[in-house]
């Protein structure tokens, strides 16, 4: 084969170092790393001062000051999550960092596994599940384990982006009727779904199901907390598959202890992987570790869109999804 005397004098540009979760390795194929020298980093080694000119985290590692400091190349944060909160972004800024996240692709899954949680809370599956394994299931009886009906209930949605929205059109099928608090009318999702938006008062104190789905934010920090427990409706359901430090665990641990709650079900925790002790114990709760996206295709997706996004900065071209 003769090859075009120029092909031999094209400079090769040096391949860009850059960080990449460990964990991602197994979602990635060499064709998406073209160009990049990845040093692998897994989550329990602590982040290395170096040239990068790029890092690919997961939610477990904080990218604050320090970090940014140590990485004086750094050009992007391309978190593997729709969730940022393990970013300073204000840090990002003032260094001319660009942080991107992975949304869009973990909507459905996401809003599957909701509806995991409503499902198992209502009907108390794992408190079955248990009773089935433990060999002490003595036959069908008309009042073991009754649940909630969900037809004719109404599920609450706090928060009525991409995640909220997937799950409210789920819920016709279910026969449930949905009202939503966001900041903003989501005039399409209303006309779909019959969804009625109405302020939080009115979303605690007529959810029978109340469904958590904006993101973890100065503002939203808490916002479950004694006082807005106590507003809500007597033996309803809460469901979190947004981020833990929505909840105040230990007013939620004592909302279930009392019987004011019917159940949580719980995806995500504010001191992750650890679990409030009060929590572990408290009754009519169903605990999963945080895996409101874990499908194959999802995280291929995601750890996909965290590379393009890294390709496209190094390029010179904008990154795909931007945080900011
Ligand atoms: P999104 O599309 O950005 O939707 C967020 C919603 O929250 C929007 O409706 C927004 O209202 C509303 N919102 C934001 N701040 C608010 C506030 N202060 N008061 C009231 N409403 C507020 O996000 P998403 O893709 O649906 O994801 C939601 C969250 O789910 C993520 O941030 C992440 O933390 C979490 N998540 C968890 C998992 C998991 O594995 N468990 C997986 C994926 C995502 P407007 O539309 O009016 O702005």
């Amino acid at each position: 084969m003769v090859l075009h005397p120029l092909r031999h004098e094209l400079p090769i540009a040096p391949a860009q170092p850059v960080l990449i979760a460990a964990e991602l390795q197994a979602f990635l194929d060499s064709s998406q790393l073209t160009g990049l020298d990845v040093t692998w980093l897994s989550t329990d080694q602590p982040t290395p001062r170096g040239e990068w000119v790029a890092i690919v985290p997961l939610l477990s590692r904080w990218v604050g000051g320090t970090e940014l400091k140590i990485l004086p190349k750094l050009r992007i944060v391309a978190n593997c999550a729709v969730g940022y909160n393990n970013v300073d972004l204000v840090a990002a800024e003032m260094r001319g960092v660009l942080v991107t996240n992975t949304p869009g692709v973990l909507t459905e899954s996401t809003a599957d596994l909701t509806w995991a949680l409503i499902l198992a809370t209502a009907r108390r599956l794992v408190e079955g599940v248990d009773l089935v394994r433990s060999g002490k299931w003595t036959g069908w009886h008309p009042e073991q384990l009754l649940g909630l009906e969900l037809r004719g209930k109404v599920l609450g949605l706090l928060g009525a982006g991409r995640i909220g929205q997937a799950v409210g059109r789920r819920a016709p099928g279910f026969g449930m009727r949905i009202l939503y608090a966001a900041r903003g009318a989501k005039a399409d999702f209303e006309k779909e779904t019959g969804a009625g938006r109405v302020d939080l008062q009115q979303l605690l104190a007529e959810s029978d199901v109340l469904s958590l789905h904006v993101p973890a934010s100065p503002e939203t920090k808490g916002i479950i907390n004694a006082e807005t427990l106590g507003h809500m409706k007597p033996g309803a359901i809460l469901i979190n598959t947004a981020r833990g430090d929505l909840i105040r665990e230990e007013a939620l641990a004592n909302a279930l202890t009392s019987g004011h709650l019917g159940g949580a079900g719980l995806d995500v925790y504010t001191e992750e992987p650890a679990i409030h002790p009060r929590l572990l114990a408290a009754p009519r709760t169903v605990l999963l570790p945080h895996i409101g996206s874990a499908t194959e295709e999802t995280r291929r997706k995601m750890a996909a869109i965290a590379v393009a996004n890294v390709q496209s900065v190094l390029a010179g071209t904008p990154p795909l999804t931007p945080v900011f």
